[in-house]
């Protein structure tokens, strides 16, 4: 890895079991929004872009991708209307859902991260 590229990810706080990876996202095109390596929870990557690179290959890293499911679209407009407020006035600016999936155009993987160095 290349040392700009590992003071960026220092600035970045990406912890270092997920730099490999997010090395190679990048080379890939992909946005990386947020990740974790995981202690006491799931590993996981937000991320947006990309040319299909890791969509192949999440599952050798150990990731598999929250799907969307129905609750994504209907939480914003639940949220709007509990306030009692017009949803016409108001962006979607969510990157993720409550059930942890993305949503506008981001992407959430998560799973027990497996070292992979490739
Ligand atoms: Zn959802």
């Amino acid at each position: 890895m290349k040392n700009n590229q590992i003071k960026a990810m220092e600035r970045l706080s990406i912890d270092s079991g997920m730099r490999t990876l997010i090395g190679n996202m990048w080379k890939h095109g992909y946005r990386t929004l947020n990740s974790c390596e995981g202690e006491s929870s799931e590993a996981y990557v937000m991320f947006n872009g990309g040319d299909g690179w890791f969509e192949e290959n999440a599952s050798k890293y150990g990731l598999t991708k929250v799907e969307n499911k129905a609750c994504c679209q209907r939480e914003f407009l639940e949220e709007v209307k509990k306030h009692n407020l017009d949803p016409s006035m108001f962006v979607d600016r969510r990157k993720t859902c409550g059930c942890g999936a993305g949503v506008n155009g981001n992407v959430v993987y998560r799973g027990q991260l497996m070292q992979f160095s490739q």
